[in-house]
Order: structure tokens, then C-alpha cells, then sequence
């Protein structure tokens, strides 16, 4: 299902690169993806340079970027002059950007109202909305994207600490994976709070839709009535395959929860949906390396501190927040196994610097 950590992994260290079959060797189809506003402009130009240096000078794969309005020309010229790959401008339609009409119109201005009032990021704003949806929904449905079977998510203002000297769209075509994160941390509950039960209620509904091999043991929290523990893959990051947002199956349950209106009526994010619907419809089978926002092992490729591989677990959830917390960090519950042990004092057997 994924391909784990950092995109960072010395190359062809795994044993699948050491064969690699010609079958493989075409230019998997794949595409740099950036939902971005004009005003962002400096923002982006930080994250491609970035991105270009440590990984895409390499392979140049095509920049495709996405606005609810037209770009600038500035905004085209500037992009344009990071890449030697082709740039890409999209605006999304206004269908994929606006009230669905079976809203509640003031039902969706007192979520607003509310959930600004204690706090919650962005909750009060309504482009923020739009945005988790697109994100959730329609980004794979926008036609520019048709002749393309993976992306990439880049936002702006991000960073790219280490050198990237492996294609992880080849690596994914060939392990014949479908969803790759590098971040999986807790989020903000508050933001919704009613989409784990409705994500009950879609399993019951079809069931046949549920992967035989699904894994859920790591986001149910058994010690809080068996709700959902808020982990998600952070998808500000996330690498996946397009035909999977395609298939019937994500949207059946896209549309499910679309319906409920959770969108509006509370702040559904895109990367709590995207992880339950890997979660329910992808087995879990592959593990790449462990999860590291700066890998220790890579520090002649590096530009950062190497972090811990408990890291920035509660980064999203503020002190005011009643949440309940998992005793462990997101991605030692998706890694499983040895890497929950304690020993008699109750520390982590494994603590990540073992590579
Ligand atoms: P956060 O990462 O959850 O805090 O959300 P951001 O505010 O960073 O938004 C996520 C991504 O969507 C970023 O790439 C933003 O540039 C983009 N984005 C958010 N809102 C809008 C919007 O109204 N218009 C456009 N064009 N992009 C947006
Ligand atoms: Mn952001």
C-alpha cells in the first residue's frame, strides 16, 4: 500500500532495484501537483526549488498547478522559470469549488461561526472548505490530470531536506503500490467529529466494498470505545495513485460522506478521508523505512537535524483540545509490532536510531 518514510532511501539499496525488470523501465506517468494562489507566488517558488534541486532536475516530470481563479501571468513566468519540465496552469471549474446544493446554508455559516470560536485552524474560513474538499473529491476528476496515473503533492512553503536519488513513482509502479506518505501524526478532532461514524455506517452499507486484508487495528483507539485515534497521513506530502481516487470504490465512499455534508457542518480534512479510505480499501503490505522527517542515516545527504521518529506527533492538536490522546505516536501504531514493545522502565525497545 505505501510506500513508507522518507523519500530519501539510498539508491537501490532494496532488494527490488537490484533486478530491476525492463517491464518497469518506461517513464512511469506522473505529474508534480500544486492546488496554489497567486498571492502564494514566493511560497511556491520556495518548495520548487527545493524540490528541483533535491529530486525533479533529475527526472522532470511536468509541474501542474491548480487555482479556484485564472494564475497571473507573473505567477506563470516565475513557475516557469524554475523547471526546465513542463508547466502545467489548471483552474478548477466552479462545480468542484462551491456550496453543493444540498447544504443548509445556515447550518454551514454557525459551523463557521462556531468552530472559528474555539479555535480550530482555519475553521472560520470558507476557501479553507472548499479546499479540503477538492482535495478530497475532485482533484483526480479535473481533466488535465487524464493522461496521468500517479501524483505528487507539493504546497507551498515546504522544504525538501534531503537528496531524493530514486524515482518513487518507479518504485511505486513497481511494488505496485498506491498510496506513499511520509508523515503520519494526529489531528485536530474537534474538526470531525462525526466522520468516523459515518464511516461506520458506510461499512456496514457495503461491506463488500471493505478489503479483505484491511488493517485497522492502528487507528482505533481500544483503550476510548473503540473510536477513531485522529492519526492520519499528513497528505500535504502524500504520493498516490490516481486510478485509485478514480475507482468506484473511493468515490462510492467519497460520496457517501460528500452527502452527510461534513464538509461544511464541521471541517472535514482531506487527509483524516484519504487515510480511512487507504485504511478500508488497500491491504497493508509494505513498509519502506521508517518514518522520519530527517533521517540520521542520510546525513551526507541531508540538510537538517535528525529528528525522532515520535516527532511532531501532537503538532496539530492545540493544548485547549479535550482529545484523547493514543499512548503511542501515530506512526509507531502504523509501523505495529516491535516498534510498540517497552521495556520494564517503559521505554520504546526500538527507538528509530537503530539504521
Ligand atoms: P493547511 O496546510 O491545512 O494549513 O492548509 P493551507 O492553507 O496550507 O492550504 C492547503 C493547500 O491548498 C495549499 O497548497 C494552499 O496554497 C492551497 N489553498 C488553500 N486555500 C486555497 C484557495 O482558496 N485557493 C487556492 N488556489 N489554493 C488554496
Ligand atoms: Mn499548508
Amino acid at each position: 500500500m505505501k510506500l513508507s518514510s522518507k523519500l530519501t532511501r539510498k539508491k537501490h539499496s532494496h532488494p527490488l532495484f537490484q533486478n530491476p525488470t525492463p517491464m518497469f523501465q518506461r517513464k512511469p506517468k506522473a505529474a508534480l501537483i500544486s492546488l496554489v494562489r497567486n498571492s502564494e507566488l514566493e511560497g511556491i517558488e520556495q518548495s520548487m526549488r527545493h524540490l528541483e534541486a533535491r529530486f525533479n532536475h533529475k527526472y522532470n516530470y511536468p509541474w501542474i498547478f491548480f487555482n479556484d481563479v485564472p494564475f497571473d501571468d507573473t505567477f506563470k513566468a516565475r513557475t516557469k522559470n524554475l523547471t526546465n519540465a513542463e508547466c502545467i496552469y489548471a483552474t478548477v471549474p466552479e462545480s468542484h469549488w462551491s456550496l453543493p446544493k444540498w447544504i443548509d446554508e445556515s447550518r454551514f455559516i454557525s459551523s463557521l461561526e462556531y468552530l472559528g470560536a474555539i479555535g480550530v485552524g482555519k475553521g472560520w474560513m470558507i476557501s479553507y472548505r472548499h479546499m479540503c474538499r477538492w482535495n478530497s473529491g475532485f482533484f483526480y476528476k479535473h481533466p488535465v490530470l487524464d493522461d496521468f496515473d500517479w501524483y505528487w503533492r507539493v504546497e507551498p512553503d515546504v522544504h525538501f531536506f534531503c537528496d531524493i536519488d530514486y524515482d518513487p513513482f518507479v518504485f511505486m509502479e513497481e511494488n505496485n503500490l498506491k498510496y506513499g506518505f511520509n508523515i503520519n501524526i494526529l489531528d485536530d478532532a474537534r474538526s470531525f467529529p462525526s466522520m468516523w461514524r459515518q464511516t461506520q455506517e458506510f461499512m456496514s452499507e457495503y461491506p463488500e466494498l471493505i478489503h479483505p486484508e484491511a488493517d485497522f487495528s492502528w487507528v482505533i483507539d481500544h483503550k476510548n470505545d473503540g473510536e477513531y485515534n485522529n492519526c492520519q497521513f499528513f497528505s500535504n506530502f502524500e504520493i498516490g495513485s490516481l486510478n485509485f481516487f478514480r475507482s468506484k470504490t473511493y468515490n462510492t465512499y467519497f460520496d457517501y460522506i460528500d452527502r452527510k455534508g461534513g464538509f461544511y457542518y464541521e471541517r472535514y480534512g482531506d487527509a483524516p478521508l484519504h487515510t480511512l479510505a487507504v485504511v478500508l480499501f488497500l491491504s497493508k503490505r509494505y513498509q519502506h523505512d521508517i518514518n522520519k522527517q530527517c533521517p540520521a542515516t542520510l546525513h551526507d545527504k541531508c540538510s537538517c537535524e535528525p529528528t525522532n521518529l515520535d516527532e511532531n506527533f501532537y503538532k496539530l492538536v492545540p493544548m485547549e483540545s479535550p482529545q484523547k490522546k493514543p499512548e503511542d505516536s501515530c506512526i509507531r501504531l502504523w509501523l505495529g509490532g516491535e516498534w510498540l514493545e517497552r521495556d520494564d522502565a517503559g521505554q520504546y525497545v526500538k527507538t528509530g536510531y537503530e539504521f
